[in-house]
């Protein structure tokens, strides 16, 4: 029997899950930010954490391929037709505790909502993660992180429903091994996040603040200094939305999955090589200004965004009546502007690839999760 023509038994079985609707129609293009991707075969909403664990149960005792989705956001998805079914989580609870400064979210809950009760409530710790699209349950995923903080530093266990051992239990940060945009959920499937706990700071000031461009930004005289939590969010805020970097349904510049490429980290030779390369053909001041940062046992943070820009591809690249084009406002998003397919996308990430490597030496590697589709 093919997987389609089990589809209507699948989902009439679906349907007896208490808080599970069934999406017949729903396509990737609709669920996330790149607005691409195909249509699976069915999308399972689940609006509880015991919705999410009985309909895995199900289509994982079937056999079913099944992709989680929260916001979309780091998601990239081949064109055509999927053999996959979309678990959607959608439960969304939220419980803050100002006293103690411990916030509960339930996975479906939109992370920056989380962020803005966080800081409404007094709380500090998250206001660097303003504006970062999709659930709390994909922060842990790839350990989230921008302008100096990570999700890492203030999460202290999350509940996981383990699809291997059918645990549905709480685990301490230590087991994801959470790293840069890593950890051991990211790719796996392994295992679902349910909840995440965090720890916040409960007199209301930031965590230190370390990035340059903010601490520039809020005329910081010292690195590691703490500023009020909502003073903080909205200088993040008008940062990021410098950048297209929070989502906006009007403006095509933000249809992207965020920065497309990871930060290289490379040997120190490697990382000299650059550095002597854009002198020459930049000049010794472009050259000084390379960002550069020690990533521990001799290896070397690069930006990519600076990379690709030096390598020759500006914002907007290639040009006008590309459908897949860099952002106008930063060249680490690879946007749709509108009418792309997702073929078009990949063929955009491989000439930037490609580029950076052959004048660089140095190797991209994308940030988003790829389903049904590759870069080689
Ligand atoms: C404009 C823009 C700006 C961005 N800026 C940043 C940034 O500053 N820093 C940063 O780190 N990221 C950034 N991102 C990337 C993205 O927002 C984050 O990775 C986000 O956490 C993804 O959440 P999501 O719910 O949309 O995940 P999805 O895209 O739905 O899923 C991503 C992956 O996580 C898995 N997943 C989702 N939910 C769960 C769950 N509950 N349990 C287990 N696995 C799950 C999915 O199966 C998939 O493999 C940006 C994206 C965009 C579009």
């Amino acid at each position: 029997m093919s997987n389609s023509s089990q589809t209507p038994d699948l989902a009439q079985q679906l349907t007896q899950i208490a808080d599970v609707s069934i999406d017949h129609e729903i396509s990737f293009a609709e669920l996330t930010t790149l607005h691409l991707g195909g249509r699976p075969r069915l999308a399972v909403r689940c609006a509880t954490p015991a919705a999410v664990v009985a309909a895995l149960q199900l289509l994982d005792r079937r056999g079913v391929p099944t992709l989680v989705v929260g916001g979309g956001s780091n998601l990239l998805i081949a064109d055509g037709e999927l053999d996959l079914v979309a678990v959607i989580i959608e439960c969304a609870d939220v419980m803050v505790d100002v006293a103690t400064g411990l916030l509960r979210a339930e996975a479906g809950a939109v992370w920056d909502e989380v962020v803005e009760l966080s800081v409404d409530s007094g709380l500090g710790g998250l206001e660097c993660l303003s504006g970062i699209p999709g659930s709390a349950g994909a922060t842990p995923v790839q350990n989230v992180g921008a302008y100096g903080v990570e999700i890492a530093d203030v999460l202290t266990r999350v509940r996981l429903y383990d699809r291997q051992s059918g645990q549905d239990h709480w685990v301490p940060v230590a087991d994801l091994e959470l790293a840069y945009r890593y950890s051991n959920l990211k790719f796996t499937g392994r295992a679902v996040v349910l909840e995440i706990e965090l720890q916040l700071r409960v007199d209301g000031l930031s965590a230190p603040l370390r990035f340059g461009q903010l601490t520039r930004a809020l005329e910081l005289s010292e690195t590691g200094e703490h500023r009020p939590a909502a003073d903080v969010r909205a200088e993040v805020l008008r940062l990021r939305r410098s950048k297209g970097m929070v989502l906006e349904p009007d403006d095509v510049d933000t249809w992207s999955a965020g920065s497309f490429f990871t930060n290289p980290v490379v040997s120190g030779t490697l990382a000299e090589q650059v550095r002597t390369q854009v002198a020459a053909e930049r000049g010794a001041e472009d050259a000084a200004k390379m960002p550069c940062f020690p990533a521990g046992e001799g290896t070397f943070k690069l930006s990519a965004a600076w990379l690709i820009d030096r390598a020759g591809f500006e914002r907007g690249y290639p040009g006008e009546n590309a459908p897949a084009r860099l952002s106008t406002k930063h060249t680490l998003a690879l946007t749709n502007r509108g009418s792309a397919t997702t073929a078009e996308l990949v063929d955009l990430a491989r000439t930037i690839r490609d580029g950076v490597q052959h004048r660089f030496g140095v190797q991209l590697v994308p940030e988003p999760v790829w389903v049904g589709v590759s870069l080689d």
